[in-house]
C-alpha cells in the first residue's frame, strides 16, 4: 500500500514522492531501533507529518563505500560532539531532523552510529543547494558539523550499530524510489500515447500510423536498434485502453511546478 501511494505521488509530482519517501527512510532507525521512551517522544510527530526527517549517511568520499564514513561523534559527558561534513542530503536545511551516521570508533563498519539530531543544534551548518536536473522541489544539500552537540539520548541503537541500521533503512528506501520511478514513468508513457491518439497528420491520429505499417516506425533514427515490432504498440495500447488496473485522475498537469 505504501509504495503504490508512493507510485501514484509519483505520477503526478516526482519530487513530492521523492520527499514523502526519504522522510519515510529518515523515520525507519527510530520506528525500528529506539527504545519505547526515544519513539513516545518523536515518532508520533514524525508520523503524524509534523516534522520532516532526512537521510545523512553518504559523505564527499563516502558514497555506496558508506563503511568509509569519517564523520565523527566523539562521547562527552551527557552526549556526543560531532565534527565533519556529509553530502547529498535530501530535504537538506528543510528537514526538523537527521538521521545521522557518524563515526564512534575506528573499528571500520562497526564503529558507526546513528543519531537523530534536530534542526537548530548549535554547530550544524548547511551548503548551497545541489543544482540539481530535476526534483527542483527539494533541496539536496552538504551539511557541515562543527562540534555540534548531540545529547546521549539522541543516539538510536547501540555504538556501533549504525552501519546495519542505516541499511535496513535503504532496503526499504530503495523500493520507495523505485516506485517513484514507476509512477513517473507511467505518467510519462500516459501522456505521450494520449498525443499520439490527439495529434492528427495526414487525416488520422498519428497512432494510427504507426499501427498500420505494423513495422518500427520509419521516422525514428536508423542508429536506434529497432526493437521487436510487437514489443511497443501493443505495450502502450494496453496502457491507454479504458480498462485500467487503477484508475488515474487526468486533472493534472505535466506543468505542475518543477
Ligand atoms: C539526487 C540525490 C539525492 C541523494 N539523497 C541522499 C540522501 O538523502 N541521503 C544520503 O545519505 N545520500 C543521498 N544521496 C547520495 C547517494 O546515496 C549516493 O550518490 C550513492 O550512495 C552513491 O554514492 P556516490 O555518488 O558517491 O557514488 P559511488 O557509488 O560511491 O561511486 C563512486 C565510484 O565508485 C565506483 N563503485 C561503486 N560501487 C563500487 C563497488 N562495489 N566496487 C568498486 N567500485 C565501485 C563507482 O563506479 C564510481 O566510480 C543522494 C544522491 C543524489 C544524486
Amino acid at each position: 500500500m505504501y509504495l503504490q501511494v508512493l507510485e501514484e505521488l509519483g505520477a503526478r509530482w516526482a519530487a513530492v514522492a521523492v520527499a514523502v519517501s526519504v522522510h519515510g527512510l529518515s523515520c525507519f532507525a527510530l520506528a525500528t531501533h529506539g527504545t519505547d521512551e526515544q519513539k513516545n517522544a518523536w515518532l508520533p510527530d514524525m508520523l503524524g507529518g509534523e516534522t520532516i526527517g532526512a537521510y545523512s549517511l553518504s559523505e564527499p568520499q563516502a558514497g555506496s563505500d558508506a563503511a568509509a564514513l569519517t564523520c565523527r561523534a566523539q562521547a562527552v559527558e551527557g552526549g556526543y560532539r560531532i565534527n565533519g561534513s556529509k553530502a547529498w542530503i535530501t530535504n537538506g536545511g528543510k528537514a526538523d531532523f537527521y538521521t545521522l551516521f557518524a563515526r564512534t570508533s575506528d573499528t571500520g563498519s562497526k564503529g558507526i552510529s546513528c543519531f537523530l539530531v534536530p534542526k537548530g543544534t548549535e554547530g550544524l551548518g548547511f551548503g548551497r543547494p545541489e543544482e540539481k536536473m530535476g526534483l527542483h522541489a527539494i533541496p539536496t544539500t552538504s551539511a557541515h558539523y562543527d562540534d555540534a552537540f548531540v545529547p546521549a539520548d539522541r543516539r538510536i541503537g547501540s555504538e556501533g550499530q549504525g552501519l546495519p541500521i542505516a541499511f535496513s533503512a535503504l532496503d526499504s528506501g530503495r523500493l520507495g524510489i523505485a516506485a517513484v520511478a514507476t509512477g513517473l514513468a507511467q505518467a510519462a508513457l500516459d501522456e505521450a500515447t494520449a498525443y499520439a491518439k490527439e495529434r492528427k497528420a495526414f487525416g488520422k491520429a498519428i497512432i494510427d500510423h504507426q499501427a498500420s505499417d505494423s513495422s518500427w516506425p520509419t521516422w525514428l533514427p536508423l542508429s536506434i536498434p529497432p526493437a521487436p515490432p510487437t514489443s511497443m504498440l501493443p505495450a502502450a495500447r494496453t496502457r491507454a485502453s479504458p480498462i485500467r488496473v487503477r484508475p488515474r485522475s487526468r486533472n493534472w498537469s505535466p506543468r505542475m511546478p518543477p
